[in-house]
């Protein structure tokens, strides 16, 4: 197989450990170029530490996640809970996503009760408006406290990269990462397992415009 190129586009770190590490993992250990974009550093998430300290502990998590991954840190530079949508912002996504020429894309689900994650997800779906060849998938996070609406069409197996995705979640430590995984997408990958009948599955909803393989037989 030819050698692919796979994007993540996430708010914060954790974001996309949570939501699609266990592909990731399986894509890069077939030899495909993962990089994991992190529009902001976390720098409002670990309380008693400033912005600059707070961004310090959670890049250096950032890059051990994306080590267990086989993935490559990129972070964009926008601030945890200040992030916005602006011509700008979206001129900068779209530069970084061009020059990454990726075949698959990942982001946020848009409708989410975070706005740092529907900006990521904005900004990464209007980049994706101008890359005519590369397939959209939106991941969950936290699904019901923090994705809302999400109804997959595509789902992923991830059983044999389970404990790459706990570790990879886990090294986010300034996080709980562990209790992030048991209260939350533990329990997601079990249930998504179980639609798609294997033991764990991460979930998707595959922007078709780019699959016409979909139809209904005989429509
Ligand atoms: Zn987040």
């Amino acid at each position: 197989m030819a050698r692919m190129t796979v994007v993540c586009v996430g708010a914060h770190p954790d974001d996309p450990e949570s939501g699609c590490a266990g592909t990731l993992t399986r894509y890069a250990a077939l030899g495909h170029a993962v990089t994991v974009v992190y529009l902001t550093r976390g720098e409002r998430g670990i309380s008693g530490k400033s912005l600059d300290e707070a961004a310090t502990i959670r890049s250096a998590e950032c890059e051990a996640a994306c080590r267990i991954i086989g993935a490559k840190p990129v972070f964009f530079g926008q601030i945890d809970g200040a992030t916005e949508v602006t011509q700008a912002q979206a001129d900068a996504m779209k530069r970084l996503l061009t020059a990454e020429r990726p075949d698959v894309v990942f982001t946020h689900w848009p409708v989410d009760t975070h706005i740092d994650h529907q900006v990521a997800s904005v900004l990464t779906i209007r980049a994706w408006m101008s890359l005519p060849t590369s397939s959209l998938y939106f991941f969950e996070v936290n699904s019901g406290s923090q994705t809302e609406g999400f109804l997959p069409n595509t789902h992923v197996d991830i059983s044999s990269v389970v404990e790459q995705k706990k570790a990879a979640l886990f090294a986010h430590i300034s996080q709980d990462g562990q209790g992030i995984w048991r209260q939350h997408h533990e329990i997601m990958a079990l249930w998504r397992g179980r639609e798609f009948g294997v033991p764990a599955a991460e979930a998707f909803v595959h922007l078709s415009r780019d699959n016409h393989a979909r139809n209904l037989p005989g429509l």
